[in-house]
């Protein structure tokens, strides 16, 4: 847990990430929706039955949730429209969550801005 505290410190920069590498396809990833502004693929390490992640295609400077300015709004409410869209074609109409971590005490590790959906299984609350 240090040691995914460290990392999500260090991790608080602006260089290219490995989510840009999935959104050119020079890394693979299972994508399950794509259109001009967002993309939407599988958690590598799945934290409930369905888990995926919706990310902007042009970080823009989102590398967290907190660097949002008004220009992002639109991309926003979209992200967020895609994630129930999603969550609906895997079948989460019983529920589902969308889950944004936020820098260090959020735990965020990737700081290019995503959306996590989860479900498909009676989550729990509160989260850690
Ligand atoms: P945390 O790692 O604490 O969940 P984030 O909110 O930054 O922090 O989440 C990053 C997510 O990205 C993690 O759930 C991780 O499993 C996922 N992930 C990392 N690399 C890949 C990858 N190559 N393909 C799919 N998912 C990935």
């Amino acid at each position: 847990e240090a040691a995914a505290k460290a990392a999500a410190h260090l991790a608080d920069q602006d260089p290219p990430t490995i989510f840009d590498k999935i959104v050119a396809k020079q890394i693979p990833a299972t994508i399950i929706y794509e259109d001009d502004q967002a993309l939407a693929f599988r958690d590598i390490s799945p934290q409930a039955p369905v888990h995926f992640l919706v990310i902007p295609k042009n970080r823009s400077g989102l590398t967290r949730l907190s660097k949002a300015t008004e220009e992002h709004k639109a991309l926003l409410g979209h992200l967020l429209f895609v994630a129930q869209k999603v969550a609906m074609a895997e079948n989460l109409g019983e529920g589902f969550r969308v889950t944004i971590n936020d820098g260090p005490n959020g735990c965020q590790s990737v700081y290019h801005l995503h959306l996590h959906v989860m479900g498909g299984r009676q989550l729990t609350w509160p989260p850690g």
